[in-house]
């Protein structure tokens, strides 16, 4: 018998112990902080002199992710790094989560275990133990909850509110390539709805689908930070769109934000997937979402030092609270941000 045409196994076989079993037989423990994983009542964690983040999020099958085109694989992969995001954003390291899973009978065990392949691939990656979790079904679908946990040093964690007039505004990365990416797998849906035969060529797409389907957390980014000595004076990840996450962080500092439309980083591919979508690129950079870059703002005295780190665009300024959060343009005219995406310039 081949792979492919095996008997997939049905949960009720093995029962929900069996199945917690099954996935987390194979965890090895990475810190010392995690004194009990799985298998007691709760874990145990030991976070001495540290101070602790934590942070969770709820996906929903049909409202968070379509399973017609994502690979069970990459939907635990993201789910993790959704949640590592956030730890990040605060300038935390993040080192255990815990995830939670409600099953409907259409699942297989083979279909969990793909599941968390994907969410035991970003472990690794980021380095993360996995310690818990809760399982149960549900009438329809799936939903899976990861809540992370991570530590920074006392005092050094990063909050949305600190923001002054005069930081520079930054951004890590390329900004509206992920919304690329699901504009296409959505238009590709829709035609093979039409014609089940068709084989789309998505080659051309590669980049902006990798990161709909496969993001990564900025790791990296507060790595670097740190070893030039940068400390943010506020940050937050790009989940909604930046111009979202700018407004966030403008209400909370009471500031407003001069945004420069030539500075905002835009890959090729994005540019390319707008023209061919008839989208303002731009816009899709300010209200795409799901980039999970990091937007944050420096003191003014640190340019020198940003500028050495790589893949980080400086992209405008904080300025008083009277001026608003606005868009320049190449042209000088500007526009107010809204969360919803902007108008014309005037
Ligand atoms: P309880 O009855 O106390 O909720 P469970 O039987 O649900 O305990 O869980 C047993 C152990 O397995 C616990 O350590 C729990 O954190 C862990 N666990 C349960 N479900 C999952 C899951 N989906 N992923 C990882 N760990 C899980
Ligand atoms: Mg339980």
């Amino acid at each position: 018998m081949t792979e492919a045409n095996k008997k997939l196994t049905q949960l009720k076989e093995l029962g929900e112990f069996g199945l917690i079993d099954r996935l987390t037989k194979d965890i090895k423990i990475k810190h010392a902080s995690t004194v009990k994983g799985v298998g007691d009542d709760a874990a145990v964690l030991d976070y001495t002199d540290k101070e602790l983040v934590v942070t969770t999020d709820l996906l929903v099958e049909g409202i968070h992710f379509d399973l017609t085109y994502t690979p069970l694989k990459h939907l635990g992969y993201k789910a993790v790094v959704v949640n590592l995001s956030d730890v990040y954003a605060m300038n935390a390291i993040p080192k255990q989560i815990t995830v939670s899973i409600a099953l409907s009978g259409k699942f297989s065990l083979e279909a969990v275990e793909l599941l968390y392949s994907g969410i035991h691939k970003a472990c690794e990656h980021y380095q993360v133990d996995l310690i818990g979790g809760d399982t149960t079904s549900s009438v329809t679908g799936l939903a899976i909850s990861i809540t992370a946990i991570g530590e920074v040093e006392k005092g050094q964690a990063v909050y949305r509110n600190g923001a002054n007039p005069g930081d520079l505004i930054c951004v890590s990365g390329d900004l509206g390539s992920a919304y690329a990416g699901l504009q296409i797998l959505n238009r590709e849906k829709a035609v093979y709805q039409v014609n089940p035969n068709s084989q789309p060529d998505m080659s051309a797409y590669d980049y902006v689908l990798e990161r709909q389907l496969k993001p990564e957390a900025r790791k990296d980014i507060v790595e670097a930070l740190k070893k030039a000595a940068i400390k943010p004076t506020s940050m937050i990840d790009v989940s909604d769109g930046l111009s979202s996450e700018i407004l966030h962080i403008c209400k909370q500092s009471n500031c407003g934000a001069k945004i420069m439309d030539a500075d905002l980083p835009i890959d090729a591919q994005t540019m390319h997937v707008a023209e061919e979508l008839n989208m303002d690129a731009s816009l899709l950079a300010l209200s795409g979402g799901e980039d999970y870059e990091l937007l944050f703002t420096i003191n003014p005295d640190d340019l020198t030092k940003i500028n050495l780190v790589e893949g980080v665009q400086v992209i405008g300024e904080i300025v008083p609270a009277d001026q608003e959060v606005r868009l320049y343009g190449k042209s000088g005219g500007s526009t107010a941000i809204t969360a919803q995406g902007w108008n014309a310039y005037s």
